[in-house]
């Protein structure tokens, strides 16, 4: 047992949180309960009594990743060394059935519903093998939950919708998160006001479909008449869903950045069919081309799936030549997985794992390229950037480590930042040096 016991023997408890920021606000939640409840809370897993493991599982991939989590934790749970283990998130939501088999030491399973039933649970005496999961969850947590936020100290997510009712063929997140629930605008405005007060100075909008949000635009003006704050970033906008008037109020606006992460996943309209995504490459290209024609510099983020069944060479060919023509600044790439449960896991010619492969390299080899023009293209110009992260390299030289108002925090390049002692959370103009795929290097000028 570890050294000092908590007071009123509450278990020191830690959470574990994998997967998107959806789930990261979740396990935020989880961690304001706890302190609500009295239970001290630590940042390390090995110094807790009491483990959480908030789960993703919306690709076979994340299950094996939050499958190995879970059984470090559940060893330890079975050697003593920890009283608890609780699962939580997107895995006992997807497979409730099939986890107390696999994991007979995790005391309990709960879906998105049950995270208010976590702090009595931990009060409980543990009797392991619990499965506490809705079907379908109505989870939607507003402001009335507060959070202990879990990123630097000037940024935070900010939640429009929960769920998802696209349907997508090839996606497990609507039998997962369940259909889509609003959050009503007065609290997002609200939940928003209480995080600037907290000294966030950017927001980051999310959702699975932030477009999908009939009052998106009603949203962004509330957000930009909040004092204090300074860049609102848009994330996973449907580009079925998102409104040429939205990019609009965007490229017209001092707070909301010209930035936007618009998943497309291809470009092939018969593709595009057989995903259910209920949007033709036309509309596509209508919104890019919108948006530069607004700020040529816009910074569009994407993500595309390559190997989607029955994909032929020549509906690749669309995506590549598509892709080469619209220069999207950040772009993800995913390898088909055939999901169970999923429509697309049903469909004829799956394509071969080899021909995925090939399709993915050359999607990687062009992104590269594409990534070291646009260094080049921008060395030497001055751009407004963040700092994340300061380090300490010597008296009068500080390496930071941030990101250009183009990029998003956790999945877009970072900026090297060299220059005098500037701390986490500055905003300032810098001068772009070099730079190499996974990062641009660049010199300070002023904070601003
Ligand atoms: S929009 Fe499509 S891919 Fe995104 S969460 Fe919804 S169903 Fe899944």
């Amino acid at each position: 047992m570890s050294r000092n016991t908590p007071p009123k023997n509450l278990k020191r408890v830690s959470v574990i949180n994998l997967g998107c920021p959806k789930n990261r606000i979740d396990a935020e939640i989880i961690l304001a309960e706890l302190a609500q409840a009295g239970f001290p809370i630590t940042g390390d897993a090995t110094d807790a009594q009491a483990v959480i493991v908030n789960t993703c599982a919306f690709l076979e991939e994340a299950i094996e990743e939050s499958a190995q989590v879970i059984e470090t934790q559940q060893e330890r749970r079975r050697r003593g060394e920890i009283e608890t283990l609780l699962v939580t998130g997107c895995l006992p939501q997807r497979e409730p059935r099939e986890l107390v088999g696999r994991f007979p030491w995790v005391d309990a399973f709960l879906g998105l519903d049950q995270i208010p039933e976590i702090p009595g649970l931990l009060k409980e005496n543990n009797h392991p093998g619990q499965v506490l999961v809705s079907a379908t969850p109505s989870w939607n947590p507003g402001r009335e939950y507060p959070r202990l936020l879990s990123t630097p100290s000037h940024y935070a997510y900010l939640r429009l919708t929960e769920g998802c009712s696209n349907c997508c063929s090839y996606c497990t997140i609507p039998m997962i998160r369940g259909p889509l629930r609003l959050r009503r605008t007065e609290d997002i405005l609200e939940e928003a006001g209480d995080l600037v007060t907290l000294g966030i100075k950017e927001l980051i909008l999310i959702a699975q479909d932030t477009a999908a949000h009939p009052e998106l635009s009603k949203i962004l003006e509330g957000l930009e008449r909040i004092e204090g704050l300074r860049w609102i970033r848009l994330l996973y906008a449907h580009p079925a869903h998102l409104e040429e008037k939205i990019i609009e109020q965007m490229a017209a606006s001092d707070k909301v950045l010209n930035y936007v992460d618009m998943p497309i996943q291809h470009l092939a309209d018969s593709v595009l069919e057989r995903m259910n995504r209920n949007v033709g490459a036309d509309r596509t290209e209508r919104l890019v081309k919108k948006a530069r024609s607004l700020d040529p510099q816009f910074s569009i983020r994407t993500t595309v799936i390559v190997g989607f069944p029955a994909e032929t060479e020549e509906e690749f060919e669309v995506l590549l030549e598509g892709l080469k023509r619209l220069r999207f600044t950040h772009l993800g790439i995913f390898v088909y997985s055939q999901e169970e449960g999923t429509q697309a896991c049903e469909m004829p010619d799956q394509v071969s794992w080899e021909v995925k492969k090939e399709r993915a390299e050359r999607l990687v080899e062009f992104a590269e390229r594409m990534q070291a023009e646009e260094t080049n293209r921008m060395t030497g110009n001055k751009h407004e950037a963040v700092v994340d992260f300061a380090k300490e390299a010597s008296e009068d030289c500080v390496t930071c480590v941030g990101r250009l108002w183009s990029s998003a925090p956790e999945i877009d390049r970072v900026v090297e930042i060299e220059g005098p002692g500037v701390n986490q959370g500055c905003f300032g103009k810098v001068e772009i040096t070099g730079g190499r795929n996974d990062r641009i290097f660049a010199r300070w000028i002023e904070s601003i």
